[in-house]
């Protein structure tokens, strides 16, 4: 019966007997042949160690040996291999029988084949290295790339500036410390406007930067000028957001300083050579165009047509000349704010229709039809606003050059005059149309084709607005352009009788 029983186990049983040499397998169960794959003739006689096979170095084993010298008990995980030379790990207990003075005669092994279970331990434990791994990796770039990314944030050459939702200075950059000839200690934990005897104090400033959290509105190009301690006056423009991040970044403000100082000083000084040079440019041509109209008049009568042509096309070309220095005129009063508007009250259909007539007088090959009448009177300059007319309409002309026809449409919409401009030119893409009204701006695909100095509709939208009206362009590249402009009608001295 008890053999039966230890038949039925699940665990592999041996006996070995300890008073023989070599302390062989005397007994072992159906299991242990199941487990190992040997018969039970090739077990009996046998020492446990052929279950090795060529594996000695196992710890287990020195546990074993120990166990059996001294007599003791022991548990072990040691690698098996069965007789097909497949590797099983054996969970293996042992335990001596002794007789009643203590002498071991035999030792029990239980033994259960614990492989799957110490797979999946080895693979938990590979898995656990490789995440280990994986996670300092990570964190091995997270630090490069924190590094990386500082680094940047201390080489640009701008200041920046993190403040914290109460407007205290959180860090600064190397270029702040600079350009502000400040130490980081008395920057950086301290309140913007307490910086440097409140230098930052700039109400406007403060308004923007208090609005910018709860509306998550940005500061976009807003000028600072303003008169430092230790560095003198200085323009400024800044730029300021919140940082978007969530977590531990969340609700930051991080603002941009662009020192625009020198810049602007360059712009004046081109903008003052350009007015100085129109102005020297103008007293010479005037006193040409003088010349030229007395030659004219001397030479009226003399019956010699080379004469007459050279006098015609010297003619021309001043009045071009003068144009063009008047236009660099123009735009240099623009700039200085010095252009002078004389408002009085002018039929603007009238205008519309001597410019036109002008225009189609001079000799150009394209038809220029008026369609619709304000039946206006506005008050406004209208040396300008003909300027504005004759600029469109010519530009209308000179990028249209395959066509024949420009129209001028006009009419009232709501309280406003509008007239619309229209060719089927050449057109102007999509992304260049808010910059053509851009001072010297030019459309770069069609710009070597066409001469010009990309400052006519500049003057036209100054004149505009200097009118409280708008300018605006649509257009399809290969189509052609209307170009419209609005001038109000409201506030204007007669308005409702004009109607
Ligand atoms: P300019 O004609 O002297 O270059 P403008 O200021 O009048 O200067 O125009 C600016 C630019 O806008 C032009 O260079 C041209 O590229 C574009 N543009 C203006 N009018 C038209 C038009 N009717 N059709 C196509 N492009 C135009």
């Amino acid at each position: 019966m008890l053999t039966g029983a230890l038949d039925a186990s699940i665990s592999g049983i041996i006996i070995t007997d300890h008073q023989q040499p070599d302390n062989p397998i005397i007994y072992c169960n159906k299991s242990f042949e199941d487990i190992t794959g040997y018969t039970r003739s090739e077990i009996i006689g046998h020492n446990c160690r052929f279950l090795q096979q060529e594996d000695r170095n196992q710890p287990a084993r020195e546990t074993l040996f120990n166990a059996i010298k001294e007599g003791g008990k022991c548990v072990v995980e040691i690698r098996n291999y069965k007789k097909d030379g497949t590797l099983f790990w054996n969970e293996l207990y042992m335990s001596p029988i002794t007789d009643e003075n203590g002498n071991v005669l035999f030792f029990i092994g239980v033994q259960n084949d614990v492989t799957r279970r110490k797979l999946a331990e080895e693979e938990l434990q590979s898995d656990k290295k490789k995440m280990e791994q994986r996670i300092e990796e990570r964190t091995q770039s997270l630090r490069e790339s924190e590094e990386y990314l500082a680094s940047i944030v201390q080489t640009v050459r701008e200041s920046l500036i993190v403040l914290s939702p109460n407007l205290k200075v959180l860090s600064v950059n190397s270029h702040f410390i600079k350009t502000f000839k400040v130490s980081r200690e008395e920057t950086e934990g301290k309140l913007l406007y307490d910086l440097g005897n409140g230098q930052w104090n700039i109400p406007e400033l403060k308004k923007l930067l208090e609005k910018i959290l709860p509306t998550n509105n940005p500061i976009i190009d807003f000028e600072v000028s303003h008169d430092f301690p230790h560095i003198g006056k200085k323009l400024m423009l800044l730029n300021a957001h919140r940082i978007e991040l969530e977590g531990q970044y969340k609700d930051r403000i991080l603002i941009a300083i662009e020192d625009i100082t020198e810049r602007r000083a360059i712009e004046q000084r081109k903008d003052d050579f350009l007015s100085i040079a129109s102005h020297e440019l103008k007293t010479p041509l005037t006193t040409i165009k003088g010349y030229i109209q007395i030659i004219g008049r001397l030479t009226a009568d003399i019956q010699n047509e080379k004469l007459k042509g050279a006098v015609e096309k010297t003619t021309t070309y001043v009045e071009r000349l003068n144009n063009l220095i008047s236009e660099l005129l123009d735009v240099s009063r623009i700039q200085s704010g010095n252009i002078e508007l004389h408002k009085v009250p002018f039929d603007f259909d009238a205008a519309v229709a001597d410019a036109v007539e002008n225009l189609q007088q001079a000799g150009h090959s394209h038809k220029i039809t008026v369609t619709g009448k304000t039946g206006c009177t506005f008050n406004g300059d209208e040396s300008h606003i003909t300027q504005v007319i004759t600029n469109l309409l010519s530009n209308a002309i000179k990028y249209s050059p395959n066509h024949q026809t420009v129209g001028v449409h006009l009419s009232v919409v709501s309280d406003y005059i509008k007239c619309a401009i229209t060719d089927n030119g050449v057109g102007i893409p999509r992304d260049e149309q808010p910059k053509i009204f851009d001072r010297f701006y030019r459309v770069g695909s069609t710009q070597q084709r066409f001469p010009g100095m990309g400052i006519g509709l500049y003057i036209c939208a100054e004149i505009i607005r200097n009118h409280e009206g708008s300018i605006w362009v649509e257009s399809e590249p290969g189509k052609g352009s209307v170009f419209s402009f609005t001038l109000p009608l409201s506030e204007q001295k007669g308005a409702q009788d004009a109607r």
